[in-house]
């Protein structure tokens, strides 16, 4: 029968499918002074391969423009002249910086990015903390009204001559939206981008939700919970992620901004959102706030949730997530 000839034809066709080769492409790299990972799932091996590179290759664009620890980075030279004089900055930058000021204003300046004016004077690997009168010096340099961008949008001016500023709290986060962005635009439909605490994941895993875990902030090994997620962000803030021990305190590094020293009350922040600039901005900024203000902000936002660990190691979740409870 005309049936059973076609027949191997058929299976020729069902083992040689267009996609034989599509799979998931696994890139991992340190950027940032942190790790850097992929997971990406493509029909064409070469392209796969080379979108996992591409997301690299952004991350390291973006600590080339943003490093405070690269002398000739854009943010290094604005730090080195904007006491002095207005200077031009590019409008990638400037957006950036923008954003960091709105959450300043939004967390009635619990991030701050010229928390740099006496975080300059921490150095985690060395234990270094800055003497009282570094501290002195740079506490009235810490005010983000101090960070004047002109009414065209081109320049940017410190008002203070001690002000300091860095991205550390947001900038990770902005760069896994721009990775994410660019994987959208090559038409990914499920991958994940991870940059030390932030996290942003594309469609499913499998037909399943990812899971992302929150570390137990004492215990390297630990997890706490897992979080399902799909076509979202999660950042976390921790203190355990840069520190030092002196004289029984932890000196970490995600600082309050009124007195520019590490921020008590909590161990660890998880904020869950749509996109990772913002919820790497909010992990910084309610792990200064505190759980019982923290939370407050986070219910009032649509669509923010978060997980907080108190400083005894106790949990607590916003509204929407009250099913984790
Ligand atoms: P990480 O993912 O590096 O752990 P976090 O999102 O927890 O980063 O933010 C910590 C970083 O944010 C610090 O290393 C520092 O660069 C910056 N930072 C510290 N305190 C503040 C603050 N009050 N406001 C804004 N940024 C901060
Ligand atoms: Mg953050």
């Amino acid at each position: 029968m005309a049936g059973n000839k076609l027949l191997p034809w058929l299976w020729l066709l069902l083992l040689t499918p267009v996609n034989a080769t599509a799979e998931w492409y696994r890139q991992d790299a340190a950027i940032m002074g942190t790790a850097i990972a992929v997971d990406l799932w493509y029909e064409d091996e070469a392209r796969g391969r080379a979108l996992a590179q591409a997301v690299m290759d952004e991350m390291q664009r973006i600590d080339d423009l943003m490093s405070t620890y690269k002398p000739e980075s854009e943010l290094s030279r604005i730090n080195a002249r904007a006491a002095d004089e207005a200077v031009p900055v590019s409008a990638e930058l400037l957006a950036l910086i923008q954003r960091a000021l709105d959450f300043s204003r939004l967390t009635d300046g619990a991030f701050d990015i010229t928390y740099a004016s006496a975080g300059q004077y921490y150095d985690y690997r060395k234990g270094i903390q800055p003497n009282a009168e570094q501290l002195a010096l740079a506490l009235p340099a810490i005010d983000y009204h101090h960070v004047r961008i002109d009414p065209q949008g081109a320049t940017l001016r410190f008002l203070h001559p001690g002000v300091r500023i860095d991205l550390g709290g947001i900038a990770k986060g902005y760069a896994v939206d721009r990775c994410i962005a660019i994987l959208q635009a090559a038409g990914v439909k499920s991958a994940m981008v991870n940059a030390g605490g932030d996290t942003r994941v594309l469609g499913k895993h499998w037909k399943q939700p990812w899971m992302v875990g929150i570390r137990d902030p004492r215990n390297k090994e630990g997890l706490v919970t897992m979080i399902p997620l799909e076509d979202a962000a999660i950042s976390t803030s921790g203190d355990y992620e840069r520190y030092f021990e002196k004289g029984g305190v932890r000196f970490h590094h995600i600082l309050n901004p009124r007195t520019g020293t590490s921020s008590a009350g909590v161990r660890s922040v998880s904020i869950i959102g749509a996109d990772a600039t913002t919820t790497d901005a909010l992990s910084t900024s309610v792990f200064v706030m505190g759980v019982e203000s923290g939370l407050k902000l986070v219910d009032s936002l649509p669509d923010i949730e978060a997980v907080i660990i108190d400083n005894q190691g106790k949990m607590f979740y916003s509204k929407g997530l009250d099913r984790l409870r």
